[in-house]
């Protein structure tokens, strides 16, 4: 589960977060959705440890991750810039968080080669990034952030890049992932369908504040406020 407790970001005397409060339960997917600036991806770099609070907690599967190094969080990242290491092939990209871990090599093959077929990429692990595909890449990122057995994934906009395509093919990798080992995701889009179909909840985030969270049913058909009304309403 992940736990965010008046969590607040200043930047000198700009407030990126305001006393953020949210609660995401084990094997639940919540989508954040804002305009640009918002402060999205802000809250999920405080909880992936890229960055510190002003003030609030965060709790990560009822522990507090105050001062708590972000290899050793537990969490599985898949950021847009947060990218593969392009001297590394495929294999060792994935291998990498276990190698950190200094986890055997009999185990490090075995979870490597199960990441590698439940995202369909076995046939490239010996490529490099940059012989692979937009889409393939992605892919990879998403292997290496769950080959560690995360409880907690952390997404933001891992299908921005890509063409239409792609994107449908990969949301439904990602919610196939996530059911059959129930991570409990928070993930950042700027896309309203993608947000409609894979979320149990919806948070619409303004100026560093929740405005409404909901499921996507109840937040498209009654949005509480004005702001949110207008944001749902606008094409991407
Ligand atoms: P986008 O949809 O464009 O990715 P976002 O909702 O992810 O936007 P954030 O990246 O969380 O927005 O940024 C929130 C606000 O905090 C922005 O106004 C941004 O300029 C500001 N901000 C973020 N990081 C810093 C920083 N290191 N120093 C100063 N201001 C920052
Ligand atoms: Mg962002």
């Amino acid at each position: 589960s992940i736990e965010i407790k008046n969590l607040s970001r200043k930047f000198g005397s700009f407030h990126a977060l305001r006393n953020v409060t949210l609660s995401v339960t084990a094997g639940e997917f919540v989508t954040l959705l804002g305009p640009s600036g918002s402060g999205k991806s802000t809250v999920l770099k405080l909880l992936a440890g890229f960055d510190q609070p002003t003030s609030g907690e965060i709790l990560l599967g009822g522990r507090s991750m105050l001062g708590v190094m972000p290899h050793l969080r537990n969490v599985g990242m898949v950021f847009q810039n947060y990218a593969l290491f392009p001297h590394m092939t495929v294999f060792d990209n994935i291998a990498f968080p276990l190698r950190v871990r200094n986890e055997p090599t009999v185990k490090i093959e075995d979870k490597v080669a199960s990441v590698l077929d439940l995202t369909r990429m076995n046939e490239y692990r010996h490529r490099y990034p940059s012989e692979l595909s937009g889409g393939q890449q992605q892919r990879v990122a998403l292997a290496r952030a769950i080959v560690f057995d995360p409880k907690v994934l952390l997404m933001d906009e891992p299908l921005g890049a890509l063409d239409r395509h792609l994107r449908e093919q990969l949301k439904f990798e990602i919610k196939r992932i996530q059911r059959q080992f129930n991570m409990t995701v928070l993930f950042v889009t700027h896309d309203q369908d993608e947000a409609l179909v894979m979320s149990d909840r919806v948070v619409v985030m303004r100026e560093g504040a929740i405005e409404q969270e909901a499921s996507p049913h109840e937040i498209y058909a009654r949005p509480v406020t004005r702001f949110v009304a207008d944001f749902l309403g606008e094409s991407n």
